[in-house]
């Protein structure tokens, strides 16, 4: 793409015939004078065309240099990224206690020279890269914890751990945070205040951030910023695109446990007992009421049933039946009704059949809500090392999926970025959580800058 060596991008007007070349002046001139311009496509850093240099006539003052290279350079860690992040996919572990990964981190901050402080009661890191002046205190966090599924990539650095795999993309993001240590850290002279890294267990299944909160490790925090790796938003979204937005991105997740209890007996005498299966298949037909019937259309509630056990013979009634499902919402108030209503359906249901259901939460994390100044921060921040047409701020809805990064949030503001990975041609584009998950690793560079910039960008202001 020589032509973008010149600072021209493509510009595609509402006539699909009529495309052509031009400096981003023509397109702010025709956007002002209400041409529409349906899409201009620019190249991207990962390529080999110059970073930002549509941007040459509108900042005469800087430099391409000044404005972009310092990021543009964090590329020279990408060889060391992917081998960092290789290293930890073979070594996947699940929960609050990951040994080796935590031994894996500790080594690349002692060669990094960063001190750091752990914690008996899980394997979460806590280093620290205080700046030549005083000021703030940014956290950047960023999740370790792997999967229970079985790896079907046939990558030569695939899990050697059976029956775990790194299927989310925390390895790349612990990767990526070490990347963002390194690059922080050789600045460390010129940062005003103090980058807190948080290298946090256990964020599936949400326990790891409530670990850390609960013994006040983020105490003094200013702001805060994590990054998901992948393709949770879309898997349309090209890889090396940052999405910031404002306000909530992902769903509350929570687990429910309702327990329906009834009278056991023989299969031929129902009459003699109540039947707690039949009383659970009118409560999950009930359930379904629930977000049909008692939510406005445009309240996303999502209420599944992943889960039903009960009984061990054909010809005999059992005394309970255990329903598991979960709740998303994007909403604390609705998430709060939707728990609520479910014991209460629950129990009335039972009640009408002779039997009893008694509802158990097990509450994960609430929606991630991100502060709409720390968004914009953290967008201005990724623009600054992606150029400024690979940074989105808005989405068309948020994701029902949730992150516990929720629990930060709610106590200190801050965002949550997405960094996307997917690329069709190197089948990094298959959902998260599948075992043959993987993602592109040419990201992994922006990701430790854009962490990094996020930091510097936070701590300036
Ligand atoms: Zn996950
Ligand atoms: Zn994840």
């Amino acid at each position: 793409m020589p032509l973008f060596n010149h600072g021209f991008l493509v510009i595609q007007t509402r006539r699909p015939d009529r495309f052509f070349f031009g400096h981003l002046e023509i397109a702010e001139w025709m956007m002002h004078n209400g041409i529409n311009i349906e899409k201009a496509t620019f190249p991207h850093p990962a390529g080999a065309s110059p970073l930002g240099s549509v941007y040459q006539n509108k900042h005469q003052t800087e430099t391409l240099e000044e404005r972009f290279m310092n990021w543009n350079k964090c590329r020279e860690y990408q060889d060391e990224l992917v081998r960092m992040r290789r290293d930890l996919h073979r070594i996947p572990e699940l929960g609050l206690h990951l040994p080796k990964t935590r031994a894996y981190v500790i080594g690349r901050l002692e060669e990094l020279e960063i001190p750091y402080t752990l914690s008996h009661l899980d394997s979460s890191i806590l280093a620290v890269i205080s700046g030549g002046q005083p000021g703030k205190t940014v956290a950047l966090r960023a999740d370790m914890d792997a999967l229970p599924i079985q790896e079907e990539t046939d990558a030569d650095y695939a899990s050697c751990h059976e029956g775990l795999m790194h299927a989310c993309g925390h390895d790349a993001h612990t990767a990526m945070l070490l990347g963002a240590a390194k690059i922080l850290k050789a600045r460390q002279s010129q940062l005003r205040g103090t980058v807190l890294l948080v290298f946090q267990a256990a964020e599936e299944g949400a326990r790891g951030a409530k670990a850390l909160l609960a013994r006040d490790a983020l105490a003094g925090v200013d702001g805060i910023f994590g990054i998901h790796i992948g393709s949770i938003l879309s898997k349309d979204i090209p890889a090396g695109t940052l999405i910031a937005s404002p306000g909530c991105c992902m769903a509350s997740c929570d687990r429910f446990v309702v327990r329906v209890s009834g009278v056991g007996c023989h299969g031929s005498t129902p009459e003699k007992g109540v039947d707690p299966i039949n009383i659970a298949a009118h409560i999950i037909l009930a359930l379904q009421a629930v977000n049909s019937r008692e939510f406005n259309a445009c309240v996303p509630v999502v209420l599944t049933v992943g889960s039903i056990h009960g009984g061990q013979q054909y010809n005999i009634i059992p005394t309970e039946v255990v329903i598991e499902g979960t709740i998303r919402t994007l909403d604390a108030q609705v998430r709060q009704q939707v728990a609520r209503r479910i014991g209460e359906i629950s129990a009335a249901t039972a009640a009408a059949f002779g039997g009893s259901a008694r509802l158990e939460m097990d509450w994960g994390a609430g929606p991630v809500v991100n502060d709409p100044d720390m968004a914009a921060l953290a967008a201005d921040a990724a623009r600054e090392v992606l150029g400024p047409h690979w940074v989105v701020t808005r989405v068309e809805h948020p994701n029902m999926g949730g992150e516990d990064f929720a629990c930060y949030l709610e106590k200190i503001p801050g965002a949550f970025l997405f960094l996307s990975s997917a690329n069709p041609q190197k089948h990094t584009d298959i959902a998260h959580h599948h075992p043959r998950f993987n993602i592109d690793e040419d990201v992994l560079w922006m990701g430790a800058a854009v962490y990094a910039a996020t930091a510097e960008k936070f701590l300036k202001g």
